[in-house]
């Protein structure tokens, strides 16, 4: 079977690094490609940064590979994330061997919530000069995103670890821990559960002693981000928006207007990205291929200015390609 992948390259570098990671699959597999628009440049030609056709392509295909948009970002990507009905987004992030790391031993990957806490899009003005938030955490999501992260773990050996904040959000923390424990009973599995503001101290201090770690979304973002900060950097790390059926591939990174245009953007994180698409597509070979030519190319060069070297983005795609 032919897979169809929805291409969205976006703006800024999601131009440059977004075609690296299609050939690199095109090498690897058999997919059809449709390149669609999004972002600020269809947004200055049309009004709207985010295509009719752009968003049912996502909504129909098989997956979909996202670049990055720019100053529409909002409205390109939280809309082409519920187009594939995203309920959990996965972020890996690992050190490889040959470049620099604060922790060259951290192996994590951060399964996050995706459609409700604090994210909601509940904010209220009570009077003019208070305003509240309404946090909501639901059994039906937490149990969806408690499975989803313990079946990743089952399935690449990971232990997990459940960030929350329930001695003092306890009915809605509460809630979400408690659906984590039944789920981890229901799968036999063993786990943690940790405060979320200790665990950030202790994952910049031991990373090494975790692996999975299932949060709630705002939880999810900041610990993430900080675990980015821990490998090495935004130019390698990849992530999956997972919906019911669908998903949305894209690196962590953004459009990096400073450095667009100039063909020395890293396409690793996008690459990754690509091999994360063929996992979900069960197509495990060809993600472990190409994440063994991404190690390889990690460790012996080429590599760009972000990591130190003075690669271009099409010397790093020569270099995959000859690999695979
Ligand atoms: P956006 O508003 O689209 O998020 P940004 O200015 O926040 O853009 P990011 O893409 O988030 O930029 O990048 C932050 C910094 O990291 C920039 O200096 C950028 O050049 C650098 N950077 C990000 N991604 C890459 C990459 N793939 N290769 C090299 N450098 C990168
Ligand atoms: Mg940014």
């Amino acid at each position: 079977m032919t897979e169809e992948i929805a291409v969205i390259p976006g703006d800024g570098i999601g131009q440059e690094v977004v075609p690296v990671a299609v050939s690199v699959l095109d090498e690897v597999g058999d997919f059809a490609f449709t390149e669609y628009d999004a972002g600020d440049r269809v947004q200055e030609e049309t009004g709207e940064p985010l295509p009719e056709e752009t968003k049912r392509a996502a909504e129909t295909s098989d997956a979909t590979l996202f670049g990055a948009a720019g100053e529409s970002a909002a409205d390109v990507i939280l809309p082409l994330r519920s187009a594939v009905g995203s309920f959990a987004n996965v972020r890996p992030a690992r050190a490889y061997p040959g470049i620099d790391a604060l922790h060259p031993d951290a192996d994590l990957v951060f399964v996050r919530e995706n459609t409700e806490g604090v994210y909601a899009g509940i904010e209220s003005d009570l009077t003019d000069e208070v305003r509240t938030l309404t946090r909501v955490i639901t059994e039906p999501a937490s149990r969806r995103i408690a499975e989803f992260g313990f079946d990743y773990a089952a399935e690449h050996d990971y232990d997990v670890t459940v960030a929350h904040k329930a001695n003092v959000m306890a009915r809605t923390d509460g809630l979400f821990v408690e659906t984590a424990g039944q789920v981890a009973d229901e799968h036999g599995a063993d786990h943690e559960t940790q405060l979320m503001d200790a665990l950030a101290t202790d994952l910049v201090m031991n990373p090494a002693d975790y692996g999975v770690v299932i949060c709630p979304n705002l939880a999810g973002d900041v610990l993430s981000d900080l675990a980015a900060g821990l490998v090495g950097g935004l130019g390698l790390l990849p992530s999956a928006n997972i919906g019911p059926e669908r998903a949305l591939f894209e690196p962590v990174h953004g459009s990096a207007p400073d450095i667009a245009g100039k063909g020395i953007a890293n396409p690793i994180a996008t690459v990754l990205s690509a091999a994360m698409c063929c996992e979900f597509l069960e197509r495990a070979d060809e993600a472990e291929r190409i994440r063994t030519a991404v190690m390889e190319v990690l460790a012996d060069g080429p590599h760009t200015p972000d990591l130190g070297g003075e690669a271009t983005t099409e010397e790093i795609e020569s270099a995959l390609l000859a690999r695979l």
